[in-house]
C-alpha cells in the first residue's frame, strides 16, 4: 500500500473542542485512506537544532498551551509508540547525510495530538514525531521529506503539521468562523497556485516573492512541516488540495496530499 504524504493546518489548541469546517473535515479524512501502520508527525511545536526522531513505547499527551478551557488539559492522545520504525527512520536520515538523534522521552505535542484525536480517535496506530529545525528554512525540509518518502510504500503516514497562514499577533478578538481578510487570502492563494503548478524554485523562495508571506508567518515554523509534506511525496510529487477553511479568521486551515501522479493513477485502478 502506497499511502499520500498530507500536509494539514492544525489551528488553535481548541480544535476539537470547536465545531469549524476543518474540524469536521478532519474527523472524516482518516476514513479515506487507507488505514497506515504507522504515523510519522513532522510538527511545527517540536524545534530542535538537529532533527529528532522520538522513540517511545506509549507516547505522552503533551499539553503545550496555556490559557485554555479546562477540557483540553483532560484530552489525552495515549498512542503507541515505535521504537524500531525510530531506529529505521535515523538510519534513513543519516544515509541521506542528516544528522539525527532519538529522544526516547517525548510524547506527543498538539500539533500531533490535536488533528490525530480527530482522524483517528481510537489512538491504536503507533505514532511518531520528528522535529523541525526552524533556522534552516524550506529547502531543508524539503530534503528531509524526501529522504523518508521510501516509509509511504510501507504504509507509513507522513504528515506535516503546521499551519497554512499564521499571524497569531491577529488571533485574538475573531470568533472561530469569522471569514479571513484579503491578506491572509493573497498568500494562500499564491501558495495554491504555486503548490499546484509544482513550482519548487518558487516555493523554497517563498518568503521574498508570496504577497504577504512575512506578515502571514512572521517565524516559519508552522509552514515548513509542510515543505517536509511535499518532500515526502517524492520527487515528482503532484499537490492535491483536499479542505481550504479559515478558522479566528486568520488561521487557515488547508490541508494538502502529496503523491506522484502514477500512484495516483495506480491507484485508481485498483
Ligand atoms: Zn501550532
Amino acid at each position: 500500500m502506497t499511502l499520500p504524504s498530507l500536509f494539514l493546518s492544525h489551528g488553535a489548541p481548541t480544535l476539537p473542542l470547536t465545531d469549524t469546517p476543518a474540524r469536521t473535515f478532519l474527523q472524516n479524512v482518516g476514513a479515506t485512506l487507507e488505514r497506515p501502520k504507522a504515523i510519522l508527525v513532522i510538527s511545527a511545536h517540536w524545534e530542535t537544532e538537529v532533527p529528532t526522531v522520538n522513540a517511545v513505547e506509549r507516547n505522552e499527551t503533551i499539553h503545550d498551551f496555556r490559557g485554555f478551557p479546562r477540557a483540553l488539559y483532560d484530552l489525552r492522545y495515549p498512542a503507541p509508540g515505535s521504537p524500531q520504525l525510530a531506529a529505521r527512520i535515523a538510519e534513513q536520515l543519516q544515509a541521506s547525510g542528516f544528522a539525527c538523534n532519538i529522544d526516547r522521552k517525548r510524547g506527543l505535542d498538539h500539533g500531533a495530538w490535536v488533528p490525530l484525536l480527530l482522524m483517528y480517535p481510537q489512538a491504536d496506530i503507533p505514532v511518531l514525531q520528528l522535529s523541525v529545525q526552524t533556522h534552516l528554512g524550506p529547502e531543508h525540509h524539503l530534503r528531509i521529506g524526501r529522504a523518508l518518502a521510501s516509509l509511504r510504500q510501507e504504509g507509513v503516514l507522513i504528515i506535516g503539521s503546521g499551519s497554512f497562514t499564521h499571524d497569531l499577533s491577529e488571533f485574538r478578538g475573531h470568533e472561530a468562523n469569522d471569514a479571513a481578510p484579503a491578506w491572509v487570502n493573497g498568500f494562500a492563494d499564491w501558495f495554491d497556485a504555486a503548490l499546484s503548478k509544482g513550482d519548487m524554485p518558487a516555493l523554497v523562495d517563498y518568503r521574498r516573492i508570496a504577497p504577504y508571506a512575512t506578515k502571514n508567518h512572521p517565524t516559519e515554523e508552522h509552514l515548513l512541516p509542510l515543505y517536509a509534506a511535499l518532500g515526502a511525496g517524492g520527487a515528482t510529487a503532484a499537490a492535491t488540495r483536499l479542505h481550504a477553511s479559515s478558522t479566528y479568521s486568520v488561521l487557515r486551515m488547508d490541508v494538502y496530499a502529496f503523491q506522484p501522479k502514477s500512484e495516483l493513477a495506480q491507484a485508481k485502478v485498483a
